[in-house]
C-alpha cells in the first residue's frame, strides 16, 4: 500500500479502539487519514441518545467538528436482528446492560430464543456523518445482511463478529480474517462513500 503524500486529515469522532483500526485499515491508500480525538487534542463526551443511527452520528459529528480543525467524521453502528424486531440496534453497545461482548452474544442468542419468529436473519449497519464547522455537509448509511450463528464462532474482529455470519460466507465474522471483514462490512461501505466524499469535494 502506497503512503499518501498530501492526506485529507479526518478525526474520527470516536474514542473506539476497535473502530479506529478498522476505519484505519479500510481507509488506507485513499487519500483520506484518520486521526483520533486524543492525537487532535479533542476530548468530548457525546450522548448517544438519538432514536437512529444517523441521529447519533450527525449529532457526535457536529459536536467535535464545533472544537476540531478539520473535517469530522461521527459514525454510530449496531447489529439488528429481524427475529427480534431490529433490537438491538442503536442499543447494540448497551443491550441487556451485560458488561462485555461476551455477555452481550448470550444475551442475544438467548433473546432469539424466546422469539416467535424462528428468522435467524440480521443486519449490521453503519451511518457516517462528515460535519464541518458545525456543520453536517455529507451522510451515509450502510448496511451487511447476514444470519446469527447458533453460538459464538472465532475469534477475530470486536463486538458480535463471532455470531455474525455474512450472506455468501460459511463462517462467522469472529473467523475470517480482517481483511475480507474491512473489505465488506458495513463500515468499509461507508467509509468508502465519505473518503468519496471528501476527496471528491476536498472538505
Ligand atoms: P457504537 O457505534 O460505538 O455505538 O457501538 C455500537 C456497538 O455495535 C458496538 O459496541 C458493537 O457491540 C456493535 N457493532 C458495531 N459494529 C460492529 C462490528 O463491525 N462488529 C461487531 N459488532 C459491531
Amino acid at each position: 500500500m502506497t503512503e499518501d503524500r498530501h492526506p485529507i486529515r479526518v478525526l474520527l469522532a470516536s474514542a473506539n479502539r476497535n473502530k479506529l483500526r478498522e476505519y484505519r485499515q479500510i481507509l488506507a491508500g485513499t487519500g483520506v487519514r484518520i486521526v483520533s480525538p486524543s492525537e487532535a487534542g479533542v476530548s468530548l463526551e457525546v450522548a448517544e441518545d438519538g432514536m437512529t443511527f444517523l441521529e447519533n452520528a450527525r449529532a457526535k459529528a457536529i459536536a467535535f467538528s464545533e472544537a476540531a480543525d478539520c473535517p469530522v467524521m461521527g459514525d454510530d453502528s449496531g447489529l439488528a436482528v429481524d427475529s427480534l424486531g431490529g433490537r438491538p440496534g442503536v442499543y447494540s453497545r448497551r443491550f441487556g446492560s451485560m458488561p462485555n461482548d461476551k455477555g452481550r452474544m448470550a444475551y442475544l442468542l438467548q433473546e432469539m430464543s424466546k422469539a416467535e419468529s424462528k428468522s435467524d436473519s440480521a443486519r449490521f449497519i453503519c451511518a457516517i456523518a462528515v460535519a464541518s464547522q458545525g456543520k453536517v455537509v455529507f451522510e451515509t448509511e450502510r448496511s451487511l445482511e447476514g444470519t446469527i450463528a447458533p453460538a459464538p464462532c472465532g475469534k477475530g474482529g470486536f463486538g458480535y463478529d463471532p455470531v455474525f455470519i455474512p450472506h455468501g460466507y460459511s463462517a462467522t465474522l469472529g473467523e475470517l480474517s480482517a481483511e475480507i471483514k474491512n473489505r465488506i462490512s458495513h463500515r468499509a461501505l461507508a467509509a468508502a462513500d465519505a473518503a468519496r466524499f471528501l476527496t471528491e469535494s476536498n472538505a
